[in-house]
């Protein structure tokens, strides 16, 4: 088993030291700078999570050895290079050339799966499977179906347990594949001038500091999960400061820019929340399955355990006081977060 694990782990550097930095159709839509940071050459600055990897990679290894003993590879073959005329050729999972269909396999958990059923597969899935879906469309025409098998590999839903499969399909739309290629080329050849810049002498470092940075920071997605993350983001200069409100606490205009979306989001939480508390109100103690106005089906479950017993803070401190009168105290983080207000009449 050891010995396996060797292998796929091989396996995957062997994948990661050969691949070209250049735009494919996985993270097509990906964050520039993250794009920048790989165009430049500029090494990674946070580790990857090797364990989903490695999951995730068995899985491709078993599911492409599925589809070699069970097809021949002119109807339908597995790990196909496509060229979709973007800078750098993709590898689809399972290429169906008899019903023309292209399939992703997504190892997921069960979170996730719920919140696919519920909003849709993440939109960058579908985009990197349109542009493989593009380029089978140029090489082969027909209309072609894009698909996405996911497998539940992670987490506790008790609705998507581990080895839940579900698939998702939508045709493909040829002309937003073709808009989607364009932007994606425009990006490539911004990028490009940059890499040229770097090859006569100038330091990519500072040159990848002129482009956007397209994600929100630490605790959000993708930068929680981007390889440059520490990279991009600055030490907060003072301790009350974030990441995130170093990068704007000496430019007025912007910190009034996001005061000001603060400020509409905060309303706008308010009135949800108040909102929920009173349908949540009538449906306590509700369970089971029922068809709103719209004809969807909605659950409701009970969430949350029984009562339980919490340490009595007032009888603790009243204790300790009778037996020798002081009480122990530490110091902890400050709880504080931005109260924006706005002035009656300023605009
Ligand atoms: S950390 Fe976020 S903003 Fe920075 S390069 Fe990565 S994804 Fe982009």
């Amino acid at each position: 088993m050891a010995e396996d694990m060797n292998l796929i782990t091989a396996w995957m550097q062997e994948q990661q030291k050969d691949r070209s930095p250049f735009i494919g159709p996985s993270g097509a839509t990906d964050c520039i700078k993250r794009h920048g940071y790989r165009y430049l050459g500029i090494a990674a600055s946070d580790g990857v999570d090797l364990g989903s990897a490695h999951m995730g990679t068995m899985l491709h290894l078993a599911y492409s050895q599925i589809i070699r003993e069970s097809f021949s590879p002119d109807e339908r073959d597995t790990e196909v290079e496509i060229d979709w005329g973007g800078p750098r050729p993709g590898s689809a999972d399972d290429v169906d050339y008899v019903n023309r269909v292209v399939t992703d396999l997504k190892s997921t958990s069960g979170r996730s799966l719920a919140w696919w059923m519920e909003h849709g597969v993440t939109e960058s899935y579908w985009e990197q499977l349109s542009l493989y879906g593009l380029g089978l469309y140029e090489q082969h025409r027909g209309n072609w179906t894009l698909r996405i098998t996911a497998i539940v590999v992670d987490g506790n839903e008790a609705e998507y347990p581990k080895g839940t499969l579900h698939t998702f399909e939508q045709p493909l739309d040829v002309g937003r594949a073709e808009a989607l290629r364009g932007f994606v080329m425009q990006r490539h050849e911004r990028l490009m001038e940059l890499r040229s810049r770097v090859q006569v002498g100038e330091e990519p470092g500072s040159l990848v500091e002129s482009l956007e940075r397209e994600g929100d920071g630490p605790g959000t997605f993708p930068c929680d999960w981007c390889e440059f993350a520490s990279r991009c983001w600055p030490v907060p200069t003072d301790l009350d400061r974030t990441p995130q409100s170093e990068t704007i606490f000496e430019d007025e205009a912007k910190v009034g820019e996001v005061a000001a979306e603060y400020k509409e989001w905060a309303a706008r939480e308010s009135e949800a929340k108040r909102e929920k508390k009173k349908l949540q109100a009538f449906l306590k103690g509700v369970t089971g399955v029922f068809v709103g106005p719209d004809g969807a089906t909605y659950t409701v479950t009970k969430v949350g355990g029984e009562p339980k017993q919490v340490v009595d803070t007032d009888a603790l401190v009243a204790r300790v006081e009778e037996i020798d009168g002081v009480v122990p105290m530490k110091w902890s983080a400050s709880a504080a977060w931005p109260r924006v207000t706005k002035r009656k009449g300023s605009s």
